[in-house]
């Protein structure tokens, strides 16, 4: 039986195989919600999904799209601002 601290579920299940052919489960931090747009607030590609801490290793340009908005807007929406920016209407 796990620990109370454990059967929470604060934390996700990890669940490694020993050499011994057993299989135990290691508790480690739930990563964080994926990014979304903030326009149709659907779930955002090309936006790595982890830990600041891993976060912080990898490059820039591999946390977010690198065109105008990335990481903030999807291309949809993207296109349908900067069509509606070029027909002179409020955006
Ligand atoms: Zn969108």
């Amino acid at each position: 039986m796990p620990r109370g601290m454990f059967k929470s579920g604060r934390l996700r299940k990890i669940f490694v195989k020993t050499p011994g052919g057993e299989t135990h489960i290691h508790y480690r931090q739930r990563k964080p919600s994926k990014a979304i747009c903030s326009a149709c607030k659907k779930p955002l590609a090309g936006v790595p999904r982890e830990m600041p801490a891993t976060l912080r290793n990898i490059p820039k340009t591999a946390k977010r799209p690198e065109r105008p908005y990335g990481g903030v807007l999807c291309s949809v929406c993207l296109r349908v601002m900067f069509q509606q920016k070029a027909r002179g209407e409020s955006a």
